[in-house]
């Protein structure tokens, strides 16, 4: 599909009451309520803190997808995306009826309700799904192994976001989207089910590469049965993992979102219109690993006690009355040619202090600071 259409396709149907990074089963609930009656949902199971986890089951057709979305609690904007999904999949366009009568969906849009109301990664017993695939220990992991077992998926989609410090390859370009097939054993050989999901993955690269390019990558695919993508994919169903990055200035993750919603309509229409075996998988290996080359904001050039050094600000993200605030922190000051930043700032050779005229320290929370006399907002406001 063009990326015209899907462009079109996205601000036709976007999900208006979903915004920003914050995203909640509060919000997703009155949005369940009222999918249409196609639409198939069921409370699968219930979180730690007894948060209901609901399927939505989507089409007839034989080839089956399981999605499942924020396992991560703070990891929302693949989420977003599944709602915009789900607005062109309630309408009787062509690519919805392509994937209605060739697939069938089942889509777990938050498996992780509770982190996702404490905006954590973790669950409510500070255990990381996504690494208790061998284990099942909690509720949640269960709920998605349930639904695995029984569904019997011929694909697998592992929604998740990443942190700003990506950047595709090593390289001065961010990493925006990053996928990867995961390893099914520890020599990471590519197996059929890895072949195909890489035909499907080159299949979305090439679409993003006509508007971000250079700004996809993928991560190390270093085996871990505990990850559940890595286990699903040992059990041969082809898995692919999607990582909502960051985009310039895009802090709320609205640009992302619309490139992850393309990637979706790309990669379902692809397996709906396709018997796939991965004989078209070779240009997966020209997408460039990621690397952690990002901070948030670089301080170029500031002199401090009397050295000439670089500051490297990174935001880390807080839950304060229902908001994410993005807290400016110090956490490197030393060289750092070989590091890039969303914002770069040269101070010139000035000299560079907190706001008390006094140095930075790593550590430390700087909304503001001072470049000679002059003051330099840091936070985003
Ligand atoms: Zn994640």
């Amino acid at each position: 599909m063009q990326n015209e259409t899907l462009k079109a396709l996205f601000t036709s149907h976007k999900e208006p009451s979903l915004f920003g990074r914050y995203i909640t089963l509060n919000n997703l609930s009155p949005l369940i309520a009222n999918l249409p009656n196609t639409f198939k949902v069921e409370v699968i199971g219930h979180s730690v803190l007894k948060a209901p986890i609901h399927s939505i089951t989507i089409g007839k057709g034989k080839k089956r997808i399981l999605l499942w979305s924020q396992m991560h609690g703070n990891e929302s904007t693949t989420t977003k995306a599944l709602f915009d999904l789900f607005n062109v999949l309630s309408s009787n366009s062509e690519i919805a009826n392509n994937i209605s009568n060739n697939c069938t969906l089942t889509v777990i849009p938050m498996l992780n309700p509770d982190g996702a109301n404490a905006y954590t990664r973790l669950n409510a017993n500070e255990v990381d799904l996504n690494r208790d695939a061998q284990n099942v220990s909690q509720p949640e992991s269960k709920v998605l192994k349930a639904v695995f077992d029984r569904f019997k998926p011929n694909y697998c989609f592992n929604l998740h976001g990443q942190r700003t410090i990506f950047s595709a390859g090593a390289t001065s370009n961010v990493a925006t989207v990053s996928f990867l097939t995961p390893a099914a054993e520890p020599t990471r050989a590519v197996t059929e089910s890895r072949t195909i999901s890489m035909e499907i993955i080159a299949e979305m690269n090439a679409m993003l590469q006509n508007e971000i390019p250079n700004q996809v990558g993928i991560y190390d695919d270093g085996f871990n049965n505990n990850c559940v993508g890595d286990s699903f994919q040992s059990l041969d169903v082809p898995t692919i993992l999607f990582e909502a990055g960051h985009y310039k200035d895009d802090y709320d993750r609205e640009v992302v979102r619309r490139y992850i919603f393309q990637s979706y309509l790309t990669s379902l229409n692809y397996i709906a219109l396709n018997e796939i075996e991965g004989k078209k998988h070779e240009k997966y290996f020209l997408i460039p690993e990621n690397d952690k080359l990002f901070y948030d904001i670089i301080i170029r050039n500031t002199i401090i006690d009397s050295k000439r050094v670089d500051v490297a600000i990174q935001f880390e993200e807080k839950l304060l009355k229902n908001q994410i605030n993005f807290i400016p922190v110090v956490k490197k000051i030393e060289t750092l040619q070989n590091f890039y930043a969303h914002r770069e700032i040269d101070a010139k050779n000035a000299s560079v202090s907190d706001t008390q005229k006094k140095s930075l320290n790593i550590g430390a929370i700087v909304d503001y600071i001072m470049i000679n006399n002059e003051k330099v907002f840091i936070k985003k406001y």
